[in-house]
């Protein structure tokens, strides 16, 4: 499988139709703090360079704001792109700062267990993982009480649906190790 179609197969997005017209760069506010704009990303895709992509801190710094999928002729999603690339970053060890990393791992977490994002329990999450519990205390007490933090999560309604989402990306990853799927 080449990594084209590897991305395709994760992310449902057809790389290979991008001409490189650059209007998803163009539009992207993380660009300017980038190694690589989206297209030039797109374009390492395109040709199997999987180290230069994968290396890349546009996977880690997108927003996630879709304005490359709004401008992109060819309706390539680019978030989805890089959410596909995140994951194979993690399952290939490659994420370069283990902040990130916590970070990410905890951001999901929460999201697996209650349906959206809690930022009071993914704060704490990623703090025992970097061993910086203490490190943000006032911060967070003044974000308390001005309740910009909620204390309790707030449960989504269909978070069960999210729950099998996150199984079958584990059967997914079983199936792509060769694993058992049982
Ligand atoms: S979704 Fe990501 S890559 Fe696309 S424009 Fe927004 S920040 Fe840039
Ligand atoms: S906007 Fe679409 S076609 Fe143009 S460079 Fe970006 S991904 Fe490729």
């Amino acid at each position: 499988m080449t990594l084209a179609e590897e991305i395709r197969e994760r992310s449902g997005q057809d790389i290979n139709s991008c001409y490189q017209c650059h209007k998803c760069s163009g539009g992207c506010p993380v660009t300017f703090v980038c190694d690589l704009p989206l297209s030039g990303l797109v374009r390492a895709l395109q040709l199997g360079l999987r180290d230069v992509a994968l290396a890349s801190r546009l996977v880690w710094l997108c927003s996630g704001c879709r304005a490359c999928f709004e401008r992109c002729p060819n309706g390539i999603d680019g978030a989805r792109v890089l959410d596909a690339l995140k994951a194979m970053a993690k399952e290939a060890d490659r994420v370069e700062d283990p902040q990130v990393a916590a970070f990410h791992d905890a951001f999901l977490g929460m999201v697996r267990r209650f349906g959206r994002a809690y930022e009071l329990g993914m704060m704490a999450e990623y703090k025992l993982r970097t061993g910086t519990l203490t490190q943000d205390v006032p911060l967070g007490m003044k974000m308390m009480a001005r309740r910009k933090l909620r204390l309790l999560p707030s449960l989504a309604p269909r978070r069960g649906d999210l729950g099998r989402l996150f199984r079958e990306g584990v059967r997914y990853r079983k199936r792509q190790a060769g694993g058992d799927l049982a």
